[in-house]
């Protein structure tokens, strides 16, 4: 790239919020409140928390920056890091969940929103801060939104002692100016060239491999410049990265004068030294392109790139009411994350962005905007924190955008059953402890059940291991062999067990590297299920001084793992199906207890084909072709009567034959 060879103080001034740097100054000191729109890349995310620094806030209290992201928190944090020219964690640091890189030499802290959340739990005045900057408020999450109703109150309270920044990439401005107090809205004008778009004359069949065979194109008829391609989930990226460097490799077999194409993956789960490799400039004479999820719609900025594949879809975490469940769906963007997408075409030189539908989709068929996540997603994680802050009136609380009533109210009987609230919606003791753990309610209350079991140690481990996405490695030649040994851990009653099994072997190997290569296991992400293992150690300890027990509640099972399925059976009783009478391959093998929705066994299940496994519980539903259930447990039927009393309320079993369809 061009503006790698200038130096970090050159690279600085020549981003354009550096040409308004002065004014913004003057009105963060003028007001309390502020919000700031701005194109991607015109330095708001790692440029004005340094000029807050520098104009003195920091002498104040820490300068804080939330990010809806994980990976968004700590690349900018290490790229911050870097052009103030310290160690991350030092003046510059990061919080993420299970994460903690800050010290008390911090004075600019990135973090992703849903932890800010979590301080403002213990410290609703946010002592700590002198600014807090509320990043990417258009992506509206759903911490995003909780926090802009707890800092509006925690700035008015502060009387000029905190301020809040809310920094947006789109034009939603007037909505946000008038939610607080009618603040001024400042602009950057960003530095963006023309993006020419084409559109498919057709709709795509199959967008993952139109993308690849646009991508060759782009490739082989195009002048210089990179190809950014949006995706929607790891597994689609990584298959495509594999496609891609397997098609390009007979390419150049067949015509070696078409150039070196490096393809580069993107998205959360992606280990941090990855990642940034996309930010490393391109070679001359090669040509990059990234695949990526939505996150580099505007939270990531990627110098170079001149080409936008866009297939128009993404993947969203959606709560149903009606069917009572949580699933990842892949659904059509909106028409302002189409624009996103192709403005990133536009940032270095004229551009050209590709997508992969029609004109008349664009304009016709997607919504304006993306729905915020607070009106479409379970909220119960949320109402349980702001219950837990003491706000009892939540379909009373000024949210920027109320969630549907029907979405609270299930949230709230939701807590019921999981014992967090009592009948009057009053938060419980349980409820208390639950809110404790900063995790979704259905997996506290495993943990907390647990040590009642007497099996958190091992519980403890499930559930670290549940939270790193990526365990198993399935190379595409050697999938059988790869297949093969996965199966010598299975456990017969299922997936949780299959994962502490893993987790055991693993803890136990002399030479811990050698043994993940052997059996196919991402190491990385073992090292990562230890350091969440080691947190949630750390939680139940404080638990422990809390409520001042003299014996640690981390308590092993010893080998009695009946316990084990136990607690996630009082956690995850929702999530309970059983097996379909009859064997209709589209139907469904199994039944969910709760709606009769058909599910599926998922292949990579340890529980995949395997007879006698009437009644299950699993811990995630994903809607692909077909609705898959993931990470899978065998259960006994009377445990869901026995440790879910609220929900299947009489101890009669036919309560647990799932209802005729009609
Ligand atoms: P905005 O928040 O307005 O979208 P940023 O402050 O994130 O903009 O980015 C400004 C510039 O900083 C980008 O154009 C990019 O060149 C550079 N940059 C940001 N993050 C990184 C990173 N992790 N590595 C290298 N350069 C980066
Ligand atoms: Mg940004």
């Amino acid at each position: 790239g061009i503006r790698s060879n200038m130096s970090i103080k050159e690279q600085r001034e020549s981003l354009p919020v550096y040409q308004k740097r002065d004014e913004l100054l003057r009105l963060v000191q003028q007001n309390d409140f502020l919000i700031v729109v701005g194109e991607t890349g015109s330095g708001k995310t790692t440029q004005i928390t340094q000029y807050l620094a520098e104009e003195g806030y920091s002498s104040k209290g820490v300068i804080a920056c939330t990010q809806p992201r994980r990976v968004a928190a700590t690349s900018v944090a290490k790229r911050v890091a870097q052009e103030v020219g310290c160690k991350v964690g030092e003046e510059v640091g990061y919080t993420i969940r299970f994460e903690d890189c800050t010290s008390n030499k911090t004075i600019i802290k990135y973090m992703t929103d849903g932890m800010l959340q979590r301080e403002a739990l213990v410290d609703p005045d946010l002592m700590k801060y002198s600014v807090i900057m509320l990043d990417e408020a258009h992506e509206r999450t759903i911490a995003t939104d909780v926090l802009f109703a707890l800092l509006r109150e925690a700035v008015i309270r502060r009387k000029g002692g905190l301020k809040l920044i809310v920094t947006s990439a789109t034009l939603d401005s007037q909505k946000f100016s008038r939610y607080f107090e009618n603040c001024p809205v400042f602009h950057i004008e960003g530095r963006t060239f023309p993006v020419k778009i084409f559109y498919t004359k057709e709709p795509e069949l199959d967008y993952i491999q139109s993308s690849i065979e646009t991508v060759i194109d782009v490739h082989t008829n195009n002048p210089p410049g990179d190809i950014l391609v949006f995706l929607t989930g790891k597994e689609e990226i990584d298959t495509c990265c594999e496609t891609l460097v397997e098609k390009m490799s007979l390419l150049r077999a067949e015509k070696p004068h078409v150039s070196e194409l490096i393809v580069l993956p993107i998205y959360s789960s992606l280990p941090s030294e990855m990642q940034s490799r996309i930010f490393e400039p391109t070679p001359s004479g090669k040509r990059k392109v990234v695949l990526a999820t939505n996150i580099a719609e505007t939270s990531v900025t990627i110098d170079g790139i001149y080409y936008v594949i866009d297939p128009g879809y993404v993947k969203v975490n959606a709560y149903d009411p009606k069917l009572g469940m949580d699933s990842l769906i892949v659904q059509p963007i909106s028409r302002a994350q189409a624009d996103q997408r192709s403005g990133r075409a536009g940032r270095t030189g004229p551009g050209i962005c590709y997508r992969l539908y029609t004109k008349n989709a664009y304009l016709n068929e997607m919504p304006a905007n993306t729905v915020p996540e607070i009106q479409r997603q379970n909220l119960s994680y949320t109402i349980l924190m702001l219950k837990a802050m003491g706000i009892d009136d939540v379909l009373g609380f000024n949210f920027m955008d109320r969630p549907k009533e029907q979405l609270i109210l299930t949230a709230l009987e939701e807590l019921y059953i999981l014992d967090a609230l009592d009948e009057n919606g009053v938060l419980t003791e349980f409820g208390k402890r639950m809110a404790f753990f900063p995790m979704e309610p259905l997996l506290s209350k495993t943990l907390i059940q647990s040590i009642e079991f007497k099996c958190s140690d091992e519980v403890i481990t499930v559930i670290a291991m549940l939270s790193v996405p990526d365990i198993f490695y399935r190379p595409k030649e050697k999938r059988d062999e790869a297949d093969r040994i996965k199966a010598k851990f299975h456990d017969y009653n299922g997936d949780h067990l299959t994962l502490l099994n893993v987790y055991n072997k693993w803890s136990d190997a002399d030479n811990p590297r050698l043994w993940c290569q052997n059996n196919f296991i991402h190491e990385k992400s073992m090292r990562r299920a230890r350091e969440v293992r080691r947190q949630l150690l750390k939680i139940f300890d404080n638990l422990d001084k809390r409520e001042r027990q003299a014996e640690s509640s981390v308590i092993s099972c010893r080998g009695n793992w009946d316990l084990i399925r136990k607690a996630f059976v009082s956690g995850f009783f929702k999530n309970s199906a059983k097996r379909a009478a009859t064997h209709d391959p589209d139907e469904g093998s199994y039944r969910t207890l709760v709606e009769n929705t058909p599910v599926h066994i998922h292949p990579s299940s340890s529980l995949f084909r395997k007879h006698g496994v009437d009644y299950v519980i699993y811990h995630t539903l994903v809607l692909t072709n077909k609705e898959y259930m993931h990470c899978i447990t065998k259960i006994d039927p009377k445990w869901l009567l026995m440790y879910a009393p609220r929900f299947f309320k009489t101890a009669d079993s036919s309560q647990l034959s799932t209802k005729k369809k009609t």
